[in-house]
């Protein structure tokens, strides 16, 4: 399994789209359709329909998934969206690095 570049809690920057050049946290991987849940960004409205004549129905929002491809990872040492790197530390952990100051995330 490859490893992966963008993780739940990541600061993360929209590439494109009505958000593009947004951050949020990321709050959720969803690991089989290669998307993300982050915080305040891609917000869409849903309208909830009531249940009951005496129940009004409400619009609620809510974030709606991001394909990974449309995130950039915030390198939280030079504060820029960056690419991703893996490396191995001297104890043989793999960690993240950015490829703009080269320093290691994880
Ligand atoms: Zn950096």
């Amino acid at each position: 399994m490859m490893a992966a570049k963008i993780k739940k809690d990541d600061t993360v920057q929209i590439l494109s789209g009505r958000d593009r050049g947004r951050r949020g946290d990321v709050r959720h991987i969803i690991n089989k359709k290669g998307r993300a849940i982050v915080d305040g960004l891609n917000i869409v409205k849903r309208h909830r329909r009531s249940r009951s004549a005496q129940e009004a129905s409400e619009i609620v929002e809510m974030e709606s998934p991001i394909d990974l491809s449309n995130l950039s990872l915030v390198c939280h040492i030079c504060d820029k969206p960056t690419r991703v790197g893996f490396r191995f530390l001297n104890d043989e952990r793999k960690v993240r690095f950015c490829k703009r100051c080269e320093e290691s995330i994880d």
